[in-house]
């Protein structure tokens, strides 16, 4: 086999996936077991309810075999019936892209779409049930990645409940980098993996279900069986006396166990506070350095990934290129609506590292130099370090 002629990253800071943990890593290269050995079964239901406990749930979690996006789609297929209203939210790609699935599934639907860089607001969400009290299911994307912005995902989860509404939320770049749980929020299916602010391997995904959502998937007449869109065929896949609709990802399902050791053990609140600082950081050093947040507000800045505008007479691919030529640095650019007008870092898992905002000021900084654009690398660095010293 020949070398890859391109060296690997000295930094990944994308947002995601994500540089893993040491200690994923390591669980990752266990023995491979046979998923009927009994060793196997317990340990599958054993990591089911290690993930309900860091999800603050009751009920093990369902660990789906695929990464979050085909997860999602299988949720539409699930959930959505024949003869629901569906009200989906849309401030970024992955929220509007819910629409989409939900349209071959659903009755109708409601849409709120606000700017890419804004945040829905749940005032709306409360007018749109006034207008349409048929809405049944509520669609809603805590942490829009391709925009870096967050959702009131509690707010909004109320008036969901107060109307007797199920909510589907998609958590997958929130859950495990803030304060972030179905129940406190009032949701029904709530969605995450391992691969971004968890510092996991992608290719699984881990749901909370509501014992009401469950309910109205039973009841739902087109819910698939036999099928990779099927939440129902892995239902009691997590008991240990109970068959897997297919055969679990097994090496996969040891990454995860490891990844929500890594949670509980360095502690929920710990966590979450050097995703916030960083993020923190980052944003100080990027407006002191002279360049302008994505996020309309500062308020609705995620605490997990930081979007910045490419300036005027740089093109987003040079500037994300020259951060790595140059620095060893990957960054990942805009997606979808997005892409070509921002830079984004992720400060998600391992990467989720006061130190790493100023890494990151250097090589965007760096790279904006590089390519002709004035910066004041300088002064971001303080504002940054300014930030962490006060963190
Ligand atoms: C990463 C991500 C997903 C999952 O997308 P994949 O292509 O499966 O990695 C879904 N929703 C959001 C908001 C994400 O950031």
């Amino acid at each position: 086999m020949s070398a890859p002629t391109i060296k690997e990253a000295v930094v990944t800071l994308s947002a995601g996936p994500v540089a893993v943990y040491p200690s994923v890593l390591r669980a990752l290269s266990r023995p491979v077991a046979y998923h009927y050995d009994p060793y196997f079964q317990h340990f599958f239901e054993s990591v089911a309810k290690k993930a309900a406990t860091a999800l603050r749930v009751k009920e093990p979690a369902l660990l789906l075999q695929v990464e979050p996006a085909p997860a999602i789609e299988a949720a539409a297929a699930s959930l959505i019936g024949p003869e629901d209203t569906v009200l989906n939210l849309a401030s970024g790609v992955y929220g509007k892209g819910f629409g989409y699935w939900s349209a071959r599934y659903h009755k109708d639907m409601v849409e709120i779409e606000v700017p890419f860089n804004e945040a829905i607001d749940p005032a709306d969400v409360a007018a749109a049930f006034k207008q349409r009290p048929d809405i049944k299911i509520v669609s809603l994307v805590h942490h829009d990645t391709p925009s870096g912005t967050i959702n009131p995902i509690r707010e909004i989860g109320k008036i969901v409940r107060d109307h007797g509404a199920l909510l589907l939320v998609d958590a997958v770049s929130s859950f495990g980098g803030m304060d972030v749980h179905p129940d406190d929020c009032h949701v029904d299916v709530f969605i995450t993996g391992p691969g971004k602010c968890l510092g996991g391997a992608p290719g699984t995904t881990v749901v909370a279900v509501s014992e009401r959502a469950w309910a109205h998937m039973e009841a739902n007449p087109k819910a698939p069986r036999a099928s990779i869109l099927s939440y129902l065929d892995w239902k009691d896949a997590w008991r240990h006396d109970k068959p897997f609709p297919f055969t679990p990802s097994v090496a996969e399902i040891n990454g995860l166990d490891a990844v929500f050791d890594q949670y509980l053990n360095e502690g929920p609140e710990k966590v979450w506070r050097r995703h916030a600082l960083t993020a923190a950081a980052t944003r100080a050093g990027v407006k002191a350095m002279g360049l302008e947040l994505w996020a309309k507000t500062e308020a609705i800045a995620s605490p997990t990934t930081t979007a910045i505008r490419v300036p005027d007479g740089v093109t987003e691919q040079a500037w994300v290129s020259t951060a790595r030529d140059a620095f060893g640095v990957v960054f990942s650019g805009g997606f979808g609506a997005t892409a070509g007008k921002v830079l984004r870092v992720g400060h998600m898992g391992p990467a989720a590292e006061p130190i790493y905002a100023t890494t990151a000021i250097t090589a965007m900084g760096g790279a904006l130099r590089k390519l002709g654009h004035k910066v004041d690398v300088g002064a971001g660095i303080e504002a940054a370090l300014a930030v962490i010293a006060a963190g």
